[in-house]
């Protein structure tokens, strides 16, 4: 039988956390509780419907199963999870269907055409891919309609019957004291059609699991979380539904020297002691190449200078950000003789200057300390 999206089902997006998602399926459950819906054959259908969704949803490990695969990466457990609701049936079955069809129930909606889950592929790519943007080609397990039979289900050269039980209207009518109602036809669950042979590729399922391959062109300047949306390359609906959308999620790898916020980056440049106290014209590396920044004397550790339009373009389309270049002073470890002697002689100048402030700078250390 064919299924609702499960994030549906508990009427989150996709992106709920393991607290929405309890909190969603607490909710609904209280709602369609049976001990709090006697007899209410659609209360329990959704009751069955969201422990199973829940089920599947409340495990990471089967939730990104279900992201991936969609309901084929969960089919096996989600037949026989502990978690499924006990299966109502017999008298209470058909009474739930009667009282169900009177006030206005779904169970002909049920086995229509059902649209096709969604799927959610993970891609990872670096910040250069980010910022440029790129193509690539991707591998996507899904079910589809079956070829061999084109999605009836029966064997090639047959054809589904018209169902003998409702003549084709996948409804069976019955007298009520004073009311004529109709429940869902059993024989061909509510399709007006049966099959007498089964197609061999897909069983009579008329999906069947493929891989396809896709290509997906990324868009310059998307950042990790974004979602691009594929639409119909999701899994294929059930009952000739449409299908359901694929969406791609964005991961963007951490850059071994670029970090990003937004379109800008930071870059971290190291200058020596004497670059710094002179000023001095830096390389600094831009994601596409190097380029080339004056430093005015007296730059410290940790001044920033901006690279205007050296960062990501916008996604939107307008503008790009900037390349942030934040200067670290290096301190020199290996001195020649002469490079010391020379830095001696600095720090004696250094030392009468500073006579009579060292106590401020004592002050200052304490502050921060303090
Ligand atoms: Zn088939
Ligand atoms: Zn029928």
């Amino acid at each position: 039988m064919s299924k609702r999206d499960y994030y549906e089902v508990l009427g989150v997006n996709r992106n709920a956390t393991e607290q929405e998602l309890k909190s969603a399926y607490r909710k609904l459950a209280l709602q369609y509780h049976p001990d709090r819906n006697p007899g209410n054959h659609e209360a329990e259908e959704n009751f069955k419907e969201i422990n199973e969704a829940y089920g599947v949803l409340s495990s990471a490990e089967s939730r990104s199963r279900y992201d991936r695969f969609g309901h084929a990466g969960v089919g096996s457990s989600a037949a026989s999870g502990a978690w499924a609701a006990p299966d109502f049936g017999g008298f209470e079955d058909i009474l739930g269907d009667i009282f169900g069809d009177i006030f206005g129930g779904r169970s002909s909606r049920r086995n229509g055409p059902q649209r096709g889950a969604d799927l959610r592929y993970d891609l990872e790519i670096t910040l250069e891919q980010a910022a440029a943007g790129f193509k690539t080609q991707v591998t996507i397990p899904r079910l589809e309609n079956c070829d061999t039979c084109n999605g009836s289900g029966a064997a090639p050269g047959t054809s589904p019957i018209v169902c003998n039980l409702c003549g084709g209207t996948g409804q069976v009518r019955f007298q009520q004291g004073f009311f004529s109602v109709s429940r869902t036809c059993h024989q061909c669950r509510g399709t007006g059609r049966t099959i007498t042979n089964h197609c061999k590729t897909c069983h009579g399922q008329g999906r069947i699991e493929k891989e396809q391959q896709l290509e997906i062109k990324i868009p310059a300047g998307v950042d990790t979380g974004a979602r691009l949306r594929l639409a119909g390359e999701g899994e294929a609906g059930a009952n000739s539904g449409p299908a359901g959308d694929l969406y791609v999620v964005i991961h963007v790898k951490e850059h071994e020297l670029f970090e990003r916020q937004g379109n800008n980056l930071y870059v971290s440049v190291p200058v020596t002691f004497t670059q710094a106290a002179l000023g001095a014209e830096i390389k600094v590396p831009t994601l596409d190449g190097e380029d080339t920044l004056t430093i005015p004397e007296g730059t410290q550790t940790g001044s920033i200078f901006r690279l205007k339009g050296k960062g990501i373009v916008s996604l939107q389309g307008h503008g790009r950000g900037d390349l942030f270049v934040v200067t670290t002073i290096v301190t020199p470890t290996r001195l020649t003789r002469e490079q010391k002697r020379l830095l001696e002689e600095f720090a004696v100048i250094e030392e009468k200057l500073n006579q009579g402030t060292a106590w401020r700078f004592g002050n200052k250390v304490k502050d921060i300390f303090s």
